[in-house]
């Protein structure tokens, strides 16, 4: 079963769609400190974290999503060489997702905050529940009980499997974020 997303940034000027496969994606919650560093470099802390430093991922493959207005309000950032593609609005300075620096990993992280969601109740029946909620030891303030210190290694055979999956199923592409295996906008090293 699957369902459709709307995808908007914060002034509405850069648009999309996000196919919802719950068998093929993981709805995470980051606190690490390369999360909190992309907010910071944003200058927009406030609208992207949470109290605790965190924010909310959807994981899936890169041909569920789609950029139908404002991409060229699209930039990319990576926080060292080598590190993940890290896409964002220059209209607003919102994160829309992450992605690996290859086009050929099977690989989306999205920003919920860059989808049409009418709350909290919504959110959970269209993303299902947070499947995992790591790197607590970057937590800002007291750590919340429910949160990994680190990521839970227990949980990488599922994200094996996810990229084996995608591999084969060819779903990392066509991804909005690459054209003929090059980034649509030239990644800048912080
Ligand atoms: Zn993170
Ligand atoms: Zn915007």
């Amino acid at each position: 079963m699957s369902k459709i997303v709307k995808l908007k940034c914060l002034c509405g000027t850069v648009r999309g769609t996000l196919k919802i496969v719950r068998k093929s994606s993981f709805h995470v919650h980051c606190l690490c400190c390369d999360c909190q560093s992309f907010a910071s470099h944003l200058n927009n802390k406030k609208k992207i974290l949470d109290k605790h430093g965190g924010s909310e991922l959807f994981q899936t493959y890169p041909a569920f999503m789609t950029i139908t207005d404002g991409l060229n309000k699209i930039a990319c950032v990576q926080l060292k060489e080598k590190g993940l593609y890290r896409w964002h609005t220059t209209c607003c300075n919102m994160p829309v997702a992450n992605t690996m620096n290859s086009s050929k990993v099977p690989f989306i992280g999205v920003s919920v905050k860059f989808m049409e969601l009418a709350g909290e109740k919504e959110k959970l029946e269209v993303l299902g529940p947070v499947a995992v909620k790591a790197f607590g030891k970057y937590a800002i303030g007291k750590v919340p009980q429910d949160v990994h210190i680190k990521f839970p290694l227990s949980f990488l055979p599922k994200i094996f499997s996810f990229m084996l999956k995608g591999l084969f199923n060819k779903k990392g592409s066509p991804s909005p974020f690459f054209k003929d295996g090059q980034p649509i906008a030239k990644p800048t090293i912080l």
